[in-house]
This record gives C-alpha cells, structure tokens and sequence, in this order.
C-alpha cells in the first residue's frame, strides 16, 4: 500500500477502504508514515471529510494501532468522556460513585487542554499520587478498588498520539472526522461495555455553540455505536465553570465537599445524570429515576468518599484522604479576594478567559514541558445571575506571587460581566443525544 495513493484519494473527495485505513493508521504508528504524509492526510481529511463508514473505520484502526485492554471482571465496565471545559471535575465524583454502584471504571483520562484543565493534573494535585500505570497495574487497579483514573500508556492508541501532535501544528484539529476518531480511538481501546459523553457547550466549552456541540455529539455517538460500544451523549452547559472552582487542588477541594456533603450543585447534579444513563445502559438499573436515586445515595452517605480515599490510597496517596484532605492538599502561598467593581446581576462569565486565568497563575500548561503548580487558581466563584453590590467579593484568587496575583485580578474582572437586569440562566443540560 502507499500513502501517496490513500492521500491522493482523499484529496478527490472518495474515501479509502477499511484495509487502506488500517494500514495508514498501523503506519502512523510504527513510522511507515512519514510527518509529510500524515500532515497531508489530515488536511485532505478536513478539507474533504470521511464518509460515515470511513469514520467508522478510521476510528477502528487508530483504537486497534495499540493494545485494546481485555476485562474478566465479574460486572460492567463503564466509562466517560468529557470534550472539556472549566471547573469540570466530576469524573473524580463519577468514577468512585459507579464503583460502588457494582461497575468498573478504568477512567484513562488526559492533562489539560487550552483553556481546559486535566482530570490527570487533578488526581495529581493530591501529593503522593501518581496516574502513570502499566495495564497490569491497572488491571490490579480494577480488582482491589474497583475504579482508577490513569494516563494512557504508550500502547494505548500510538496513531492518536503520533496524528494529534502533527494535527495540532497543521491546523488540522477541527475536523469532526478527526475530533471523532481521536477521542474515540483511545476511549474504545479501554474496552467499555457502555460510554457516555459530556460534550460541552458554551463560553468555557471548545464547542461556543449548541450547533456544534450537536454535530459533536451526534458523530461520536453514532461512530461508537457502529463500532459495538453503547454510547449516548448529553450536551451540558458551559457558559460558567461548573463547579464554583478552577485549578487543580481548589478542585479536589469541591470534590471532597460534595463527597462528605458539604455542599451539592450543578457538579453533583450533572455526575448523577452522566451515571444514571451508564447504570441504565449497563442494566445495573431499570430506570433513569431509580439510577439517580442510587447515585444520589451513594454519592451523599459516604460510600462514593469511602471509594475515591481507597482509589487516592492505592495510587500511591495518602491513607485517610476524605477525613484529612483540608491538611493534605497543598495551598497557596497568596490568596486575594477580587470584589464587584459595581452593583447589579452577574449576567456573563467568560469560561474560556478564566481557564487561560488558571493557566497564567501556573495552574496549567503553556509548553507540554511546563510544570503545573497545583495550588493556584480561582475559588468561590459566584454563579451567573448573582445579585451583587459594589465590594461584594465575585472570586478568590490562589497564586504563588503578588504580581501573578494581581495580572490574575485584571482578567476575572474583564471576564465576568455585571448588568443591571438578571439573565435568563441557561438549563444545566441543553440536550440528550441517543
Ligand atoms: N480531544 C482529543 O483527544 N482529540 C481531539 O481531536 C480533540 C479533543
């Protein structure tokens, strides 16, 4: 087979067959594939696009470039995915809260993204654990606690690896063709029995507008159904962080009020919906209704904070995590209120603005080598629709310096809008994709 032929096929608008995908993707990963010729095959993708099947197959054969995990587990093995966004920690709420519903949930989850934060730079923020296991390790993971949340290896999906970076740097990222398979390729190769997706849509979402969100959603839905896994999607809101938090230990923190239940909200209410389509769809439970009440229960009796310090210990943190988590995580060494420079309602909150906020204060990645300070970033975010008067404090800033402290107060107060009326709020779940 020859690259030049598959690209040349490409570039006419037809799509390759399955084998000419496979063996493209098997290139990808074992360097048959030249960088020129992989970077040429991304933008043919983009500018012509797949047919459904060539969707389909490319998505198969990026999953099959590496190891596809096997289970002998004595129940379902349950997964999500979120497309990103800020203040969004709640696979280190659903992992735990699955488990102890009788699933298995080898979450194999990414660093942060842009504007985005990491589940892994999360679950990191707790000293002592590390998210980089091997398969067997992993395996062991499934067995002792039932839930972890890793980094993929090397073996997991290499073409993804291999055509991401070049995608990244031939303005090749926004294809749904390519969007598709790559998310797909590395949740597939995990082998869950049922997958839901979280894709976001709004101010702090990649996805700005419901349209896209939509055609998001129904691509990967439909591809990961084609390819055997049961999948639905719910497309959630993100035109303010769901939880009143951004960064990696501030994060934690929100997870852990919710786990001892401190507090509730929109992160607990959209884990209990995410779980509730995986328990039904695994028949782990008959109905929607009866699927939240037992995510509900678990997550607020203390059994999902039983499961996350037992999955926190096994990961080489600490032992006693959910009654000592206050002494645990690490703080920051400066913390600044920034308070309404006026009167009125919170009527717009730049998600994007306040994740790249995040970013600057060391709370995530400019350059992949980058080292994240856990510590930083934003915390009691006042919700949209928030009636305020001048002085009243909108947000607390974590940074490790003044002068990091003070850039960060500039950017929340351009990114939070105060109008005089109250905004009609947006629903917390915008549409369920099935
Ligand atoms: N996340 C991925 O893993 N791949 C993409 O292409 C986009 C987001």
């Amino acid at each position: 087979m020859d690259a030049r032929a598959i690209n040349a096929a490409l570039r006419r608008g037809e799509t390759p067959g399955d084998a000419d995908l496979r063996w493209f993707a098997q290139g990808l990963a074992d360097g048959t594939v030249s960088d020129a010729q992989a970077g040429a095959f991304a933008m043919a993708v983009c500018l012509q696009g797949l047919s459904t099947d060539g969707r389909r197959a490319l998505t198969l054969a990026m999953r099959d470039s590496g190891d596809v995990l096997s289970w002998d587990l004595d129940g379902p093995v349950l997964d999500k995915h979120s497309t990103g966004g800020v203040g969004d920690c709640v696979s280190l709420l659903l992992a735990p809260a699955l488990a102890e519903c009788g699933a298995y949930v080898p979450m194999i989850s990414g660093r942060g993204l842009g504007h985005t934060g990491g589940t892994l730079d999360k679950m990191e923020a707790i000293p002592g654990v590390t998210t980089s296991v091997s398969e067997d390790r992993l395996d062991g993971l499934m067995r002792d606690v039932g839930c972890a949340i890793v980094g993929a290896t090397a073996q997991i999906a290499p073409a993804d690896k291999r055509l991401y970076a070049i995608r990244d740097v031939t303005a090749t990222v926004e294809s749904l063709d390519l969007i598709t398979a790559s998310i797909l390729s590395k949740k597939l190769a995990a082998s869950p029995d049922a997958l839901v997706l979280d894709v976001k849509t709004g101010s702090g979402a990649f996805m700005k507008s419901d349209e896209d969100a939509r055609a998001l959603a129904r691509s990967l839905v439909d591809t990961a159904n084609a390819a055997g896994c049961p999948t639905s999607a719910l497309i959630t809101d993100m035109n303010q962080p769901l939880a009143p938090a951004l960064g990696n230990a501030l994060e934690v923190a929100e997870v852990m009020r919710v786990l001892t239940g401190e507090t509730s909200g929109p992160l607990a209410e959209i884990t209990i919906a995410l779980g509730a389509v995986l328990l039904v769809q695994a028949g782990l439970e008959k109905t929607p209704e009866e699927a939240a009440a037992r995510l509900s229960a678990v997550l607020t009796d203390g059994r999902a904070a039983a499961r996350f310090e037992a999955m926190v210990a096994a990961m080489g943190g600490p032992q006693g995590f959910a009654c000592d988590w206050q002494s645990v995580l690490p703080e920051a060494s400066v913390i600044r209120e920034v308070t309404a420079p006026q009167a009125g309602y919170i009527s717009a909150i730049d998600g994007e603005a306040l994740g790249l906020c995040v970013v600057g204060l060391g709370g995530g990645r400019m350059v992949e080598s980058d080292l994240v300070d856990p510590a930083v970033g934003l915390s009691d975010l006042l919700p949209l629709g928030a009636r305020v008067a001048r002085g009243t404090p909108l947000v607390r800033i974590h940074a490790a310096r003044e002068d990091a402290a003070d850039r960060a107060a500039q950017e929340v107060l351009a990114a939070i809008t105060i109008a005089d009326a109250a905004p009609k709020l947006p629903p917390l779940i915008h549409e369920r994709i099935i």
